[in-house]
């Protein structure tokens, strides 16, 4: 049957462009990700199969996927730590034997970091279906970071090559960058099989299809439908602690310590925007305890929670975290040019959580921090510049550093969406919320799409265009 439909997709892939002149694009469409891959001390190398439609409305002759993990490596310019820091130590990734529905294709590494890969394909229609292979060998850093070994857990962010997202019929490449989540993805199932030595537990995107131990390996499987990407990370020392929330597999890795704060945060969480927003986009939700640069990193059905936060920080990140599932994982945005959207909306998401959840104090104490930190950037700015810039939806490459992009891209949309509550009323702006996450759940959406969601569009562009006064 596989062979079949290989064969299938073969001949479709050639034929001329007439054959499909009557096609419409097809609607609910995800693109598929088959990835089998071996982890080894400080290396993950397999192979991956893309099976996916031409989303654009011309011809397209080749493919191009992001290669995240080469900003890690000695030469890149754009990497993965805050400027002024340095990479102690390298990774990377290669890749060999691109095949383009199952014969030997051409492909090159191209981009300033050797962070795009392009392959050759024959020419595949508007809406035509196609497939294309890859071997890959991706070396991890010892680090901190979003792929790294940690010294106690292995972040498996950034592993393996991710296509372009295509729009207006060119793919876009994603340069990383020190500051923010540079990615703009769309959604793709996922069946990824992953050889891990038998010590080590894994905590991954999606839901595990099996899990068997042949000696001193262990092979797991997992599935994730209409993911925006994927993710694992490994421990010898992970403890585990699941539990229903409402039809949801909700996993805790890390000690027990951590689980007993976590969970419930994570429980109440996945309730609460739940009930506010719209149903959770996936099956599982795993939260996972890592060495980690930055408070957290969210993933589709998974989430990183940096070890160095604790307390009250820790609990804050366990929410702001979740909230990513259904801003950024459930609807999408592009996170490299309007940050913005997914990052004010899980931090607005965080202020009713704590608002309708019996802590109305810690709600007022989240705005007034994103208040106060809003105000010294702008302050100091003018101060130092003779001017601030605040305008909100700009590329990641324009920002100096965290303390810019915290005030811009965190603060004030947070100061944004509660004046739009103060205005419109809590109830109605949740209500326009549900909407836009139901209106676009595993697509993506914009400045534009989310002010013709909320209404109030000079309120809205006076944020976005840095010329509201605060
Ligand atoms: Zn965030």
């Amino acid at each position: 049957m596989k062979k079949f439909i290989a064969a299938l997709l073969f001949i479709s892939a050639l034929l001329p462009v007439f054959a499909f002149s009557g096609c419409k694009k097809s609607s609910g469409y995800f693109p598929k990700y088959t990835i089998n891959a071996v982890y080894t001390e400080n290396k993950i190398e397999g192979t991956l199969e893309y099976e996916f439609k031409n989303p654009s409305d011309k011809p397209i002759d080749a493919i191009k996927f992001n290669l995240y993990a080469n900003a890690y490596s000695e030469k890149a310019k754009n990497r993965p730590v805050p400027y002024g820091s340095e990479l102690k130590n390298f990774g990377g990734t290669e890749i060999s034997d691109c095949l383009f529905c199952g014969s030997p294709a051409e492909f090159s590494v191209t981009g300033e970091d050797g962070n795009v890969l392009e392959i050759k394909t024959a020419e595949i229609p508007p809406n035509g279906s196609a497939k294309v292979s890859l071997s890959f060998s991706t070396v991890i850093p010892a680090a901190d970071l979003r792929l790294g070994d940690t010294g106690e857990t292995v972040n498996l962010g950034d592993f393996f090559p991710v296509a372009c997202k295509a729009e207006n019929g060119e793919f876009i490449e994603c340069e990383y960058s020190p500051v923010g989540d540079p990615y703009y993805s769309g959604c793709s199932d996922y069946d990824v099989t992953i050889t891990v030595p038998s010590e080590y537990v894994a905590a991954s995107s999606g839901s595990p299809v099996s899990s068997e131990t042949k000696g001193a390996a262990t092979v797991y499987r997992y599935s994730l439908k209409k993911g925006r990407d994927f993710a694992l990370c490994l421990s010898k020392n992970f403890t585990v602690k699941s539990e229903q929330v409402g039809g949801i597999t909700l996993n805790v890795y890390g000690d027990a310590e951590f689980s007993e704060r976590a969970l419930p945060a994570a429980r109440s969480a996945l309730r609460y925007f739940s009930s506010a927003f719209g149903k959770f986009p996936y099956e599982t939700m795993s939260v996972v305890k890592t060495g980690f640069l930055q408070g957290g990193m969210e993933y589709s059905g998974l989430c990183f929670i940096s070890d160095s936060a604790d307390g009250e920080k820790e609990e804050l990140t366990v929410v702001h975290e979740i909230a990513h599932e259904w801003w950024h994982c459930g609807v999408g945005n592009d996170q490299i040019n309007e940050a913005y959207i997914d990052e004010g909306l899980a931090e607005y998401s965080s202020y009713l959580y704590f608002a309708e959840n019996g802590n109305a104090e810690k709600a007022e104490e989240i705005l007034n921090r994103a208040t106060a930190a809003y105000k010294a950037y702008f302050d100091v700015g003018k101060i130092l510049r003779g001017e601030a810039n605040t305008v909100m939806n700009r590329p990641l490459s324009s920002f100096s550093g965290d303390y810019e992009y915290v005030a811009i891209a965190y603060a004030k949309p947070l100061i944004m969406f509660t004046e739009y509550e103060k205005t419109i009323g809590r109830n109605k702006a949740k209500r326009r919320l549900s909407a836009l996450y139901k209106d676009n759940l595993y697509g993506e959406i914009n400045s534009d799409a989310l002010i013709s969601a909320l209404g109030y569009p000079e309120f809205f562009r006076s944020y976005i265009d840095g010329k509201v006064i605060i």
